[in-house]
């Protein structure tokens, strides 16, 4: 293979939640080939697919910013270097060979990369699918939503109790015709505060009501429920957002050779699990004192990649510089080639 043949990486980050997409761009920022793996078709892990619309009060410089505005920074942040990003694909295994690791991919792929930085969070996530009705999956089923503007005028049918179903449905009452939401038990597992918002603001909404049947032509037209009465109702539909939580799947660190603790890669200062070569961040990580947040995340996905460089070239610096020095600015902000920092503080 030659050598910037893509499938040859100096580091694969597995996972492009907020932890993976910051740990991309400083591979970028530290000039390294590095390709970015994530399992959903989008990035943000957890954040896109449980709480894109709600505001984040704890993440730095910003007193408060939406999951989707985040996230949206972070890959275009993650973006500057021109990584490869494969949305979408699974990493089956991570196996050393030699000096190397091989990196197994849905659809039969092998990516050879000398470090690997694993953000896998809490594992492949997947939207729980409504019990009934799944069939209707891209033709006006969603599990998460992302374009509001494709629910505009439509009669929406949101079913679930939690954070995300109460803020889809806030963030869809604007656009829509109608907004229903439709909650199997009596109580919710979502703050009081954004339920009483709901209501105010003109969201029906239907307690002890199970959806039995979803129903449509080439697209969802309507939806059939169960009350607590146990009579039945049809509720016009042109869409239908299951928001019943997501199913997490453990990566399987111990069969990849990691030590673990609780299911989480155990890591050293450096954020190098038990496997040199192998760094592990953000939720899918632990050590003495961890705190599972974004911000840590942060931290740690900086501390690891140049750990990692260190790894690829020990002439090179641990510290990279500062982002804030011209030479080691974004492609898109400067010209020239980024200059690698070696340990002596010459650069090259
Ligand atoms: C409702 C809720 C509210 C929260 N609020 C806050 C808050 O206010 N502040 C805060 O700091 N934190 C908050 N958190 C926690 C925060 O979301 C997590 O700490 C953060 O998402 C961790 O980021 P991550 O990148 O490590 O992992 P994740 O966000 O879990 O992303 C991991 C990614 O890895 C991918 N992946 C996993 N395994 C594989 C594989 N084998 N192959 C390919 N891809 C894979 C997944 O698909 C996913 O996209 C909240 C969490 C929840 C659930």
């Amino acid at each position: 293979m030659s050598v910037d043949d893509p499938l040859v990486r100096d580091v694969v980050v597995v996972g492009a939640g907020p932890v993976g997409l910051f740990a991309t761009y400083y591979a970028g920022f530290r000039g390294l080939r590095v390709t970015s793996v994530d399992a959903q078709s989008e990035a943000g892990g957890q954040v896109t697919a449980l709480y894109p619309g709600k505001l984040i009060h704890d993440v730095a410089g910003f007193p408060a910013v939406t999951g989707r505005d985040l996230v949206t920074g972070l890959l275009a942040q993650a973006k500057e270097y021109g990584p490869r990003m494969l949305f979408d694909t699974d990493v089956l295994a991570v196996r050393a060979a030699g000096e190397r690791f091989e990196v197994d991919l849905s659809g039969d792929r092998t990516i050879s990369t000398r470090t690997v930085v694993l953000a896998t969070g809490v594992g492949g996530i997947h939207p729980r699918p409504l019990p009934v009705g799944h069939e209707w999956y891209g033709r006006g089923l969603v599990y998460v939503v992302t374009d509001t503007a494709a629910h505009t005028d439509h009669d929406v049918v949101v079913v679930g109790g939690g954070d995300s179903a109460l803020d889809w449905a806030l963030q869809l009452r604007p656009v829509a015709h109608s907004v229903t939401l439709v909650h199997r038990r009596r109580s919710f597992r979502a703050h009081e505060a954004l339920v009483d918002r709901a209501a105010r603001e003109g969201v029906e909404i239907l307690t002890e009501a199970e959806v039995t049947a979803v129903e449509g032509d080439h697209r969802v037209r309507q939806v059939i429920l169960r009350l607590g009465d146990g009579t039945t109702r049809e509720l016009p539909a042109d869409s239908v957002v299951g928001a019943l939580g997501l199913l997490s799947a453990p990566t399987p660190f111990p069969s990849w050779g990691l030590e673990v603790h609780q299911r989480k890669a155990m890591v050293d200062s450096r954020m190098q699990t038990s496997v040199p070569g192998i760094f592990a961040v953000g939720d899918a990580s632990t050590y003495l004192g961890k705190v599972s947040l974004i911000v840590s995340g942060f931290g740690e996905a900086a501390t690891a990649v140049n750990n990692a460089a260190v790894h690829l070239d020990p002439a090179l610096a641990l510290m990279p510089g500062h982002s804030t020095d011209d030479d080691l600015a974004p492609p898109s902000s400067r010209t020239g080639s980024i200059p690698v920092v070696r340990a002596s503080g010459e650069q090259r």
